[in-house]
């Protein structure tokens, strides 16, 4: 595995190879949900990218930049098992330059629930994303369902900004107990976790009802609203792929969110209907 801190010395290695190329860009503290869209790159290309750069301009000011998780050495190690050709770790100093132009977010989709209650933070992900998928000029970049707004904002900025790279969706990863890996649950004390719980035990309700032949959003929400009780809940929202509330389940077409403070750490879930 080559590990490459340098951006001229990245061009460079991307340019030796004609390969079908996978990328997976991360904020490092790799765990198994990061693995599995590894994985999928492995499978589905010949050579794989892996980057790992916490990006400053998707904190919000009181936010965690300064405490977001860091493991390098763990997760040079996960990268190397699994297989990957370049591990991109790029200092922020290199990536951002003074006075740049940024990409915005689109004025609806990008201002609704994540948007609204973190304004700025899609203009973040989208210009890191946008800078990022340009130095790797793959084939195939890997995103989770996870972050679900952030992979439907980006699969809409690749197609309106005519980028040659198809956005892959990978399903989200969860432990036995239902909670969604992420990073961030390093955050959560004993007793978190089990109020951590309610976030996945909320959308497990939805699915159920909605099998059982419920497809009312205000009947759902109202279910999964009194599981979140022990929670702070930010939002629970039920929209269509495109972000907009819907009165009504559409199989298919259908994303379950739920946004919620435990303790001093906010976490996000959803269920893809
Ligand atoms: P992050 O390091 O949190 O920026 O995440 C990097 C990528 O991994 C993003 O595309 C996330 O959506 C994805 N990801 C994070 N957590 C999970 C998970 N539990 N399952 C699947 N993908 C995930």
């Amino acid at each position: 595995m080559n590990i490459i801190r340098n951006i001229e010395e990245f061009r460079k290695e991307r340019e030796k190879t004609n390969k079908k190329v996978g990328f997976v860009p991360t904020m490092g503290a790799l765990h198994e949900g990061h693995l599995s869209l590894i994985k999928k790159a492995k499978e589905e290309n010949d050579f794989v990218i892996v980057s790992i750069f916490v990006n400053p301009a998707q904190f919000l000011k009181n936010e965690d930049f300064s405490k977001y998780p860091k493991k390098e050495a763990a997760d040079i190690e996960i990268c190397r098992l699994a297989g990957v050709d370049i591990l991109f770790l790029p200092d922020a100093d290199k990536i951002y330059q003074k006075d740049e132009p940024k990409v915005v977010a689109p004025n609806i989709r990008g201002f609704v629930l994540e948007g609204f209650h973190r304004p700025g933070h899609f203009d973040g992900v989208l210009t890191v994303v946008l800078k990022l998928l340009n130095l790797a000029k793959a084939n195939n970049a890997y995103f989770g369902k996870k972050d679900a707004q952030q992979l439907i904002l980006i699969t809409q900025m690749v197609k309106n900004f005519f980028i040659d790279t198809n956005i892959i969706p990978c399903d989200t990863v969860r432990e036995k107990s239902g909670l969604a890996l992420s990073s961030r649950n390093v955050y959560l004390s004993q007793d978190d976790k089990i109020k951590a719980l309610s976030l996945s035990k909320s959308l497990y309700k939805a699915v159920s009802m909605i099998q059982a032949g419920d497809l009312n959003s205000k009947n759902i929400i109202k279910e999964m609203e009194k599981i979140l009780c022990e929670v702070e809940v930010d939002y629970v929202a039920i929209t269509d792929r495109e972000l907009n509330d819907i009165e009504k389940i559409e199989l298919k077409n259908t994303v379950i969110l739920v946004a919620a403070k435990v303790g001093t750490t906010r976490l996000i879930d959803n269920m893809w209907i």
